[in-house]
């Protein structure tokens, strides 16, 4: 089977791992920090926190950003459950907005309507989670704009972003936002196996979030309650989690930085590739808006149902069958039980519950051989035309 997504690991990021292993330090050691300024400085931002999992990174960001009980936050239903549940896991309420018919990303129109309504209301979000989905960054500028109109914190989820970039800049840098955080899951454009990071030009905001990832313990005497009673000794100041990465973890990570630009260029390879076989087929090809660069971790085509007489189903059974390993990016998060539980129902957001009927995701990854993508192409092609 070919899998829609795959890492990359290269003999040595082996190397870098087992380093680690023969080293004094497995968690907590000097990889870390050079892993969070490595990833720091491809972004041009002053901060990284490096973290056991994207997740983790959303929940201490929103943690950090002082979302509560009585707050909510919007996202787009475009997106990976976890964009929503770090709202969720501070006590606050989740609401989305609709994404852009041609990018899938939360749209900016949808957003100041829906503002305009909240400000009436008086329920105005606390923080907005823009998605890059498959690597395309949101439009940031103008949704910078509305948060300076509307008084909400931006906390970019660049989950499938790291190595694109929004007019001239990387995707991370958070020239637009208070928080932007990594994935490095193995079907990301990066991998530490597990593993996420959150990123801030706010001095407080990394030091709280570093925190929050070891308990809400400091060392830090100006924050203690009262004197330090010897070099063993700190203070619990807030509840934190143990989100640590490890050192093993963070080797990896390192070592995959060095072939990030690589990957990312042979990404676009792969998606040209795509677009020209598939420029006469009954299918969307991904749009790209101009003052963006995708990072490309996803490649998804929709299908043009009216012309074919296939369902998607059908189109999707059938590339798996023929050892394809598509998937669908991405069931609308408010139609998730869970969501629906708490007041959602189908037909709340159209454009994403229509991406999500007609999608299908193919795939790519730096290791794609040419061979297994004529394959794709071949199948598809048949199917289609
Ligand atoms: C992968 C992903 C996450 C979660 O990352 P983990 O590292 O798996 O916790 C969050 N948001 C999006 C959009 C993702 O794709």
């Amino acid at each position: 089977m070919i899998p829609y997504a795959k890492q990359s690991i290269s003999e040595d990021d082996i190397e870098a791992v087992v380093d680690v292993l023969r080293s004094d330090w497995l968690t907590q050691g000097p990889a870390i920090e050079r892993f969070e300024r490595a990833v720091a400085d491809y972004c041009g931002v002053e901060y990284a926190v490096a973290v056991n999992s994207g997740t983790s990174a959303l929940h201490v960001a929103c943690v950090a950003l002082n979302l509560g009980p009585g707050d909510v936050l919007w996202t787009s239903p475009n997106t990976f459950v976890a964009s929503a549940n770090c709202a969720r896991y501070c006590g606050a309420s989740v609401d989305f907005v609709d994404v852009n018919p041609r990018t899938y990303n939360l749209s900016v129109d949808a957003l100041a309507a829906k503002l305009e309504v909240a400000e009436r209301n008086g329920t105005l979000p606390k923080v907005v989670v823009p998605v890059h989905f498959a690597g395309q960054s949101c439009e940031m500028q103008a949704i910078r704009e509305l948060a300076d109109r509307y008084a909400f914190r931006i906390l970019e989820d660049a989950s499938h972003a790291i190595g694109g970039r929004y007019l001239d800049r990387p995707s991370g840098s958070c020239a637009y936002s208070d928080v932007a955080v990594f994935s490095f899951h193995p079907v990301k454009i990066i991998t530490t196996g597990e593993g996420g990071m959150a990123l801030t030009n706010d001095s407080e905001l990394a030091k709280r979030m570093a925190r929050l990832r070891t308990h809400g313990i400091t060392r830090d005497s100006s924050l203690m309650t009262k004197e330090s009673e010897g070099a063993w000794f700190y203070q619990q100041i807030e509840l934190g989690s143990n989100y640590r990465m490890t050192d093993v973890q963070a080797a990896l990570g390192i070592s995959q930085m060095t072939r990030l630009d690589a990957f990312i260029q042979r990404r676009r390879e792969v998606v040209n590739n795509y677009n020209e076989a598939f420029a006469e087929l009954p299918v969307v090809v991904p749009w790209q808006h101009p003052d963006t660069e995708s990072a490309w971790h996803l490649y998804v085509i929709r299908l043009r149902l009216d012309q074919i007489n296939r369902s998607r189903r059908d189109v999707f059974d059938h590339l798996r069958a023929a050892g394809i390993g598509v998937n669908v990016h991405y069931i609308p998060v408010h139609t998730q039980p869970y969501y629906r539980n708490l007041g959602f129902a189908a037909g709340d957001f159209p454009e994403a519950e229509r991406h999500y009927r007609d999608s299908i995701t193919l795939p790519i990854f730096p290791a794609l051989r040419e061979n297994q993508q004529t394959q794709v192409v071949a199948v598809l092609e048949e199917m289609l035309s």
